[in-house]
């Protein structure tokens, strides 16, 4: 029996170095958007992780499980979940 080659995607480094990339979720600006508003007028929730420049501040063995929150782009709270992006 022969495994097959897996590569894990436990650091930061790893999703840099396989092209992934990373999206976080606020869910303080979650909580703004309201399905009356119109599209224009909603507060997006989600933003791009700048990857690496994160591995540039918390250096690339840093742990995707369980890392430290990613300040929300626009409101600048830690109550944010990232997501792992397939690469292009
Ligand atoms: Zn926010």
């Amino acid at each position: 029996m022969s495994r097959m080659p897996t590569t894990t995607l436990d650091t930061l480094g790893r999703l840099y170095a396989t092209g992934h990339g990373l999206f976080g979720f606020c869910t303080d600006c979650a909580k703004l958007y309201r399905m009356a508003d119109p599209p224009e007028r909603c507060v997006p929730s989600n933003f791009d992780v700048d990857l690496a420049k994160l591995i540039e501040e918390r250096g690339a063995d840093c742990s995707v499980i369980h890392m430290a929150p990613v300040a929300c782009p626009r409101c600048g709270g830690l109550r944010t979940e990232c997501r792992i992006t397939t690469p292009p």
